[in-house]
């Protein structure tokens, strides 16, 4: 692994665009559990909730799980040292953007500038009505559902649902970001949700190196990655760090 290290570092020192495309594994040591798997979210939730249809007629219920998932229990877990080590890479031009399936807000307040939220973020409410934005706040979240000002419909976390369509901006960002980068580094993404997973692949098909960072395999793994270095991301993104800088 420390030689595979190396190689990375000096392939990613050569590369002019890097970009990372990040899933929830990167933020499981945050204390966010992934969806899927042993002890995911949906071991204890029913993915429901976040079904579009039904949060159209079960809102008020659906809010319920939603305040305790997204707001309470996310709402408290702080960036880790991968996030920590990729704001670090931006800064010093080893990575110009991150394309993320996450939505805990966890890259920017790392300190990276350049993230493209393919679903979305949970920092804001939005109105499907009249599609009004809102930042969460204490005050709507003490009120479930929180309801919106102008046309009292119940607001929607602006993260994507099941039946939902990717965010344009950012879905146009992100291959644009796919189509020009020499590396693309994978942290902690099963490689199971579509279109998302097509990031990396264009990636490929575009002749960039693929360096995946995630304890087990993907289906990344067998495709199209070039590097899998087997660990978590803190640690296994520290030590490339380490080797980058030494
Ligand atoms: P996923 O595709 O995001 O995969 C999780 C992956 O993380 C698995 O391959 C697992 O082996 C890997 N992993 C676990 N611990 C890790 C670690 N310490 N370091 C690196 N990798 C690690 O799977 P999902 O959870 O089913 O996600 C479905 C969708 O929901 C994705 O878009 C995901 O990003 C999103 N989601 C987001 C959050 C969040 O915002 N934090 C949490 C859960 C799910």
């Amino acid at each position: 692994m420390n030689n595979e290290i190396k190689i990375a570092s000096t392939i990613l020192k050569k590369s002019k665009f890097t970009i990372a495309f990040t899933g929830a594994g990167i933020s499981v040591e945050s204390g966010i559990p992934p969806f899927r798997g042993v002890h995911g979210l949906w071991d204890k939730y029913d993915p429901k909730v976040l079904d579009l249809d039904y949060f159209d007629s079960n809102g008020e219920e659906c809010w319920y799980y939603i305040r305790e998932i997204f707001y309470d229990f996310f709402g408290k877990a702080q960036p880790n040292a991968a996030h920590k080590v990729l704001a670090r890479m931006e800064k010093h031009g080893l990575l110009q953007a991150i394309v993320t399936q996450n939505i805990d807000n966890l890259h920017q307040m790392a300190g990276s500038n350049v993230v493209h939220e393919f679903h979305g973020n949970s920092n804001k409410l939005v109105c499907m009505k009249c599609n009004e934005h809102f930042e969460v706040s204490e005050k709507n979240l003490n009120n479930i559902p929180p309801l919106c000002p102008y046309d009292h419909s119940i607001l929607k976390p602006d993260f994507i649902f099941f039946g939902e369509g990717i965010p344009p901006v950012a879905y146009q960002n992100s291959f644009e970001a796919a189509k020009k980068c020499e590396v693309c580094i994978i942290v902690g993404s099963t490689g199971e949700v579509t279109p998302a997973s097509y990031v990396p692949h264009t990636a490929k098909q575009h002749g960039a190196y693929i360096i995946e960072i995630n304890p087990e395999s993907s289906l990344f793994t067998n495709s199209i990655t070039d590097m899998h270095l087997p660990g978590k991301a803190g640690e296994v993104l520290a030590q490339l760090e380490n080797c980058i800088f030494e």
